[in-house]
């Protein structure tokens, strides 16, 4: 292990770290932590120091850390095969044995699944066949995409574009001329308070037919969301808000894109989101869960309606030109074998069910009362804390206050890590599916002790 100042000093001077003040990094105004181990729903730092995760990492280490079973499956592959393509038919029994036991997941309509590497390439990948599929059918003007404001979708030309929060369009030029935003599913921060929460999903359904007259139907291929938005501030869908959007999308002839990044393989105690809220997606995008980041992996899930046409498509102009030289790379495949075995083998979808609703109710009454704390919600293993200036209105807090994160430092203080999310005054809750009671406690105790420090 190299000396701490000499990482340290080569941390500042090489490392390009994602989502991060770059300048305030360099001038070593912002602290940096090195993170050299990790067990079960902890992780250490190279200063000793250990911290309940209360993230799993960016929601994705969902068995916990330091799974042998994992890094078993992981060195064999790598000793006995660490690479092949699979381009023209090509393929290893990892990755047959992955695809058999993701559809065997996912909803009973869907067909196939393509591997990629990350969330955002399987959602660049999804749009691609959205295309695809439409020129297929002979409609090419129907191409643009509606995604909601507060969606997220990664962070490229096309999923930046599609991501409905500003930070990650502002001086990249995004979005893209295709894409369209619509109303989030917020609730809690619904235009009118007088509305219920059928009047708000009304809202939220005339909204999107305004959009779609405006711009015409046969203009629009598909739609994409989460079925619970992450990113965006953990807000699960008010009752009746997917059935609504289906009627919706149905009507207008539209693709629905079941972003399951982080809801596929158990988050919501649920094997996917789609089943959780009776989704009938078109293609569904998973990452994450999927290997539990133990090695990067990523999955475009594709349904029976669609691959029919893609499969007509390749009739008619030869191979499908889309891969990725790691496309359904052996080592990540092995892990994903692992870990979904894993998570059987441990019940952990119905672990993450049940200790998730003991997380939301423990938060609930940690922080009952408090003046700044607007709203605990989640759906779950997920869990958001909305803070707020004032209950009444409610009124909010500016988010250059950067409220979240002053709290995620008092709680990071107290050996749990929560995460500030991007709007600034929400703070996220998202452990790996392991967390017991004792654990969950703790993360509402200390949080309700952070809350109280900082406001
Ligand atoms: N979609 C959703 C719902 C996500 O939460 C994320 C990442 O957090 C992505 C897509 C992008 O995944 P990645 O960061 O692996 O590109």
């Amino acid at each position: 292990m190299l000396k701490n100042d000499r990482l340290d000093q080569w941390d500042r001077e090489n490392f390009f770290h994602p989502s991060t003040h770059l300048a305030q990094f360099a001038r070593g105004e912002a602290p940096n932590r090195i993170v050299t181990g990790g067990h079960g729903c902890h992780i250490e730092d190279r200063d000793g120091k250990r911290l309940l995760d209360g993230f799993a990492g960016l929601y994705c280490v969902n068995v916990g850390y330091g799974r042998p079973e994992i890094a078993e499956a992981i060195a064999t592959q790598a000793k006995e095969l660490a690479y092949y393509h699979a381009y023209v038919g090509h393929g290893t029994e990892a990755s047959i044995t992955l695809s058999k036991m993701v559809l065997d997941r996912a909803p009973d309509h869907m067909s196939k699944v393509y591997f990629g590497l990350s969330g955002s390439d399987a959602n660049e990948t999804n749009i691609k066949l959205v295309w695809y599929y439409n020129n297929i059918l002979g409609r090419p003007e129907k191409k643009k995409i509606i995604s909601r404001w507060r969606g997220y979708h990664g962070s490229g030309l096309m999923t930046g574009s599609l991501t409905g929060l500003e930070l990650f369009h502002k001086k990249f030029d995004l979005p893209l001329a295709q894409v369209l935003h619509t109303e989030a599913p917020y609730f809690y921060r619904r235009p009118d308070p007088a509305m219920d929460e059928a009047a708000f999903v009304a809202h939220c359904v005339s909204e999107l037919e305004a959009l779609i007259d405006r711009e015409g139907a046969d203009t629009i291929a598909a739609f994409i969301g989460e079925p619970v938005l992450g990113t965006g501030g953990i807000v699960p869908p008010p009752a009746g808000y997917w059935d609504a959007i289906q009627e919706v999308l149905a009507k207008h002839d539209i693709l629905l894109i079941a972003d399951e990044v982080v809801t596929g393989f158990g988050r919501l105690g649920s094997m996917m989101g789609s089943t959780h809220y009776g989704l009938k997606p078109d293609l569904i995008t998973i990452a994450k869960g999927l290997t539990s980041a133990y090695a990067p992996l990523s999955g475009s899930i594709v349904s029976d309606k669609m691959w029919k046409v893609l499969e007509q498509g390749t009739d008619e102009n030869g191979p499908i030109g889309h891969g990725w030289t790691y496309s359904a790379h052996p080592v990540g495949a092995a892990a994903g074998v692992a870990n979904l075995q894993l998570i059987d083998d441990l019940n952990l979808v119905q672990n993450a069910g049940e200790v998730g609703a003991y997380l939301n109710a423990a938060m609930t009454d940690a922080l009952a009362g408090h003046a700044h704390v607007g709203e605990v919600r989640g759906e779950g293993l997920l869990c958001a804390v909305e803070l707020v200036k004032g209950r009444e209105g409610p009124a909010f807090f500016d988010p250059a206050d950067k409220v979240g994160a002053k709290v995620a430092g008092a709680l990071m203080e107290r050996g749990v890590i929560g995460r500030a999310m991007p709007q600034g005054d929400i703070l996220g809750f998202a452990p790996p599916f392991c967390l017991t009671r004792a654990e969950a406690d703790e993360i509402a105790g200390k949080t309700a002790q952070a809350v109280a420090e900082v406001l």
